[in-house]
């Protein structure tokens, strides 16, 4: 079977794992750790897309091929939507999750009695080749945030937050449970559509 190359533009080693488990094995995949010299452009967008547009064209006009990336982050209805695009650097420093988690807390311990602290993750995905963008795709799970964290599996704010329908956190689940749920899954299983009607048009 030949393997169709995908690059995915992100140097955070757990996204570059859940999404390696959850596309199908069809794809050859390649990290930014094997590019060290790729772009890092600034995320200027307003939004989940943009940003996630702004990082897949910058990586697709250097390297051919496939290039696919995800801009993600967890909205709080209480905060109107924060930390949302600012997820991984809420507290200040790019991708502390303690530091973003206690701001978390912090935030909405100030409003009490005001539960449940409804909130989603977000997951844009955008696909792109010579440097454009030609699809883009996004997945949502829905949730609260409890005060007391809880788990140690997955990373950023899985301590903090229960999916829709269940009693732990995304942190007490096992890697499969989340990866079958989250976000990134629902967005990655519109891709994966996405590529298969590609290649077979
Ligand atoms: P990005 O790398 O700019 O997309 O930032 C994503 C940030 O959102 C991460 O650093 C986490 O703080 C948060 N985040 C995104 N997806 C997840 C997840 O699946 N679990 C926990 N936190 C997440």
């Amino acid at each position: 079977m030949n393997k169709i190359p995908l690059i995915i533009a992100t140097r955070n080693k757990h996204k570059a794992e859940e999404i390696a488990k959850i596309l199908p094995e069809q794809f050859e995949l390649h990290t930014l750790a094997e590019y060290p010299d790729a772009p890092d452009p600034e995320e200027t967008g307003r939004t989940f897309a943009e940003n996630a547009c702004i990082k897949a064209e910058a990586i697709s006009a250097c390297y051919p091929g496939l290039v696919v990336a995800d801009d993600s982050g967890i909205c709080v209805d209480l905060l109107s939507g924060m930390p949302g695009i600012m997820s991984a650097r809420f507290a200040g420093t790019h991708g502390e999750d303690m530091e973003n988690n206690r701001k978390l807390l912090r935030e909405l311990s100030a409003l009490p009695g005001q539960a449940p602290y409804t909130a989603r993750y977000v997951c844009a995905i955008s696909l792109a080749r010579g440097g454009q963008e030609i699809a883009h795709f996004e997945g949502r799970v829905e949730g609260c945030i409890t005060l007391r964290p809880q788990g140690s599996g997955g990373f950023g704010y899985d301590p903090l937050f229960i999916p829709e329908g269940y009693r732990c956190t995304m942190a007490e689940l096992s890697a499969e449970e989340k990866n079958r749920i989250s976000h990134r899954a629902r967005a990655l299983e519109l891709l994966e559509a996405h590529l298969r009607r590609m290649l077979n048009a």
